[in-house]
């Protein structure tokens, strides 16, 4: 239980673990900072897939603590992140060794409708991506449905590509 007021530790941070057909399934949410305990990257074996959609942010001792604990993975382990949330794909796109040897399927994109101007998160699997250049991000918009493009540059957002 948390309270208002000074902390000492992030409770803002967690690290829900369920397994399924063998693979192992860490969903990270909160903020990594400074006080957000990484250690089990240091214990991960076998198949290991790392949900990163409720990661709300990460600050710059967060990203040092991060590489550092990716750095950690055993060899052994085959981890595969999945939803990469935007605050994140920024990070990689920035930091080239962000994650490790790890593969990367899917990731938030922030799309803004052409039409009402309208913008949302979009998941966008890395396969899918592949094989054009440029990319061309597109959705449709939940509200009109119009096409959505990327609010953002697409040379920059999607640098991280080339390392997949
Ligand atoms: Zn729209």
């Amino acid at each position: 239980m948390s309270h208002a007021g000074s902390r000492h530790e992030n409770d803002g941070f967690s690290v829900e673990r369920h397994e399924r057909s063998g693979v192992k399934h860490l969903h990270l949410s909160g903020i990594i900072d400074e006080f957000a305990d990484l250690s089990f990257l240091l214990h991960l074996e076998g198949e290991v897939m790392v949900h990163l959609g409720e990661v709300r942010r990460i600050n710059s001792f967060g990203v040092r603590l991060w590489i550092d604990g990716v750095r950690a993975i055993p060899p052994e382990a085959n981890v595969v992140y999945v939803d990469v949330a935007v605050s994140l794909v920024e990070q990689m796109n920035m930091i080239h060794d962000f994650f490790g040897r790890g593969r990367v399927e899917s990731f938030w994109a922030p799309m803004a409708c052409s039409s009402c101007g309208r913008t949302e998160k979009v998941l966008f699997r890395v396969a899918d991506c592949k094989g054009s250049d440029p990319v061309g991000l597109e959705s449709q918009c939940g509200a009109c449905d119009a096409k959505m493009e990327l609010d953002d540059i697409e040379e920059q957002y999607l640098a991280f590509l080339k390392d997949f």
